[in-house]
């Protein structure tokens, strides 16, 4: 699932602004990296990236991988999801969004809801804090699994 070419192009220059202004080397590779999310919805993971970057890089490592993903986090061009470390999944969309997950194939989607942006909530939280931003994590099954169930 890739995103217009005129996105992508919005991301990486948002990449290389953020990197000049931290002082961060902007390296072929980093470039590489940022690019194998920034160019996709699908939210992948650092093995993913590592995969598609490795297919234009060959001698990129993993370990290379992990830590410019990392820095890139640190950055603020990246947000992660996801619990465990292996199954941190990468995100390049800085605008606020919710996220639709496929629990059939794992597919990660982003969508946009100006109420869910803005939920509402009461004095349950007032005891926890006061919150800033929302991000709504919805589960089911994708378009793409429901019609191959139907095929079935
Ligand atoms: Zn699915
Ligand atoms: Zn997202």
């Amino acid at each position: 699932m890739s995103i217009t070419a005129e996105e992508t192009r919005e991301r990486m220059e948002h990449f290389v602004e953020a990197c000049r202004r931290a002082g961060v080397k902007l390296t072929h590779q980093r470039l590489e990296i940022f690019r194998e999310v920034a160019r996709t919805t699908a939210h992948p993971d650092a093995i993913t990236v590592y995969r598609g970057v490795r297919r234009r890089i060959p001698t990129v490592s993993l370990d290379t991988v992990y830590r410019a993903l990392a820095t890139m986090v640190e950055l603020g061009v990246l947000s992660t999801l996801g619990s465990s470390r292996e199954k941190v999944r990468f995100d390049a969309n800085t605008r606020p969004h919710h996220h639709f997950v496929c629990v059939r194939c794992g597919i990660i989607r982003d969508f946009y809801s100006d109420s869910l942006d803005q939920l509402a909530t009461g004095e349950e939280l007032e005891d926890v804090g006061r919150v800033e931003s929302a991000h709504v994590e919805l589960r089911g099954i994708c378009s793409n699994c429901a019609s191959q169930a139907i095929q079935d």
